[in-house]
């Protein structure tokens, strides 16, 4: 269930492992950190993309194609693919597939959502055309594909040893429910398996609540800023929905000038909150995360998923508002669907989740690392 006042709840490995791209071209480099600091001193203006960051001279020096499509800054899917040193673009129809040896991204001309390596996020634009080229709006590059493919260049990404858990709900707030049991059990539960985990590698793990109590979403956001050192915040939960819906998903928090998950821009959306900050961190973190998941969900005789991948994607979850330290807010599988509740109540499928969660904070750790030791 989402975390919001109204109830109702609601990587890949090689890529974040191992920076493939080497850029020499310190103009290039600029190009993508440019935007981001534009974005951080948030006006209204920038995030509608009426204001020219680049000289049209930078632009034909850079190399990125760049168009305006209703006011907003549109990149060419050509220019990312010699960006990002893809070796080859092949489309069919609308499809469009980008590959190297260790990325495969696919995109959509009309469609929202972007897989790399299979797992799915979810753009904050649609993939454009003109003529017969695509183009991915700004936004989706800077805050998505750069710092999902460039790990290792995220400004304010280190070194960290603590890990915030906040497993959902709690106390007279059970969260989701059905017939085996409490959205807020599940969440206590897997929690503490990744605690227990993450304490024996030698991190040190702050938990939101280790009981079933319960917690506004105010002193969840309390205890995670009392922790002055660097840290990561993982909220954990378990979904509801129609009987149809299944599958994981994550959310971060949306970037300044980006809807919360299925509505419309609202005017507040284009004020940067405090989890701004770590906007790149946070979708690295969520890469991390639902990826490596997805990963431990599968049935080793059948090869098949347990789960669905339902994407990445972006929400103002007061959690995800507030946290000061990069947040993400994880949803493992839908208890309202007759399968998945059956799923969530077995435990192993809740060890997969957690040891999917512990396995991801070392693949986030030491993707985020390499920009340290380079500095
Ligand atoms: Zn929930």
């Amino acid at each position: 269930m989402e975390p919001v006042g109204k109830t109702g709840c609601h990587f890949f490995q090689e890529a974040l492992n191992t920076p493939f791209v080497s850029v020499k071209n310190p103009f290039l480099m600029a190009f993508l950190d440019r935007f981001a600091s534009a974005i951080r001193n948030v006006a209204p203006a920038l995030v509608a993309g009426c204001v020219v960051l680049m000289s049209p001279e930078a632009r034909a020096q850079s190399g990125w194609d760049i168009s305006k499509i209703e006011g907003r800054e549109y990149v060419s899917v050509d220019s990312i693919k010699k960006f990002y040193n893809f070796n080859t673009m092949t489309r069919s129809g609308n499809q469009i597939t980008l590959e190297n040896s260790k990325v495969e991204m696919n995109l959509e001309i009309g469609g929202m959502e972007c897989l790399m390596n299979r797992v799915k996020f979810v753009f904050s634009n649609k993939v454009e055309a003109i003529g017969s080229k695509a183009y991915v709006s700004r936004m989706d590059l800077a805050k998505l594909i750069d710092p999902v493919l460039r790990p290792n260049f995220i400004k304010n990404a280190g070194e960290f040893r603590t890990v915030i858990l906040d497993p959902g709900h709690g106390g007279k707030d059970p969260g989701a429910t059905n017939p085996l049991g409490t959205e807020a059990g599940y969440n206590l539960k897997v929690a503490e398996l990744v605690r227990s985990q993450l304490l024996l590698k030698g991190f040190k793990v702050v938990m939101t609540r280790n009981t079933d109590h319960y917690l506004s979403l105010q002193e969840r956001v309390s205890v995670a800023n009392k922790v002055m050192e660097n840290a990561i915040y993982i909220s954990i939960h378990f979904n509801s929905g129609g009987n149809a819906a299944r599958g994981i998903e994550t959310f971060t928090l949306s970037p300044p000038g980006v809807a919360h998950y299925g509505r419309d821009v609202v005017a507040g959306d284009a004020q940067a909150r405090a989890g701004n900050e770590h906007d790149s961190a946070n979708i690295a973190l969520a890469t991390a995360v639902h990826g490596s998941v997805l990963r431990n969900v599968i049935d080793t005789k059948t090869k098949k998923s347990y789960t669905l991948d339902r994407g990445i994607k972006r929400a103002r979850y007061s959690v995800l508002t507030g946290v000061k330290h990069p947040a993400i807010l994880f949803e493992g599988g839908f208890m309202s669907h007759p399968y998945e509740a059956k799923l969530i109540n077995n435990a192993a499928y809740q060890k997969a989740i957690a040891n999917g969660i512990v396995s991801a904070v070392g693949t986030y750790l030491n993707a985020v690392r390499p920009k340290l030791a380079a500095q």
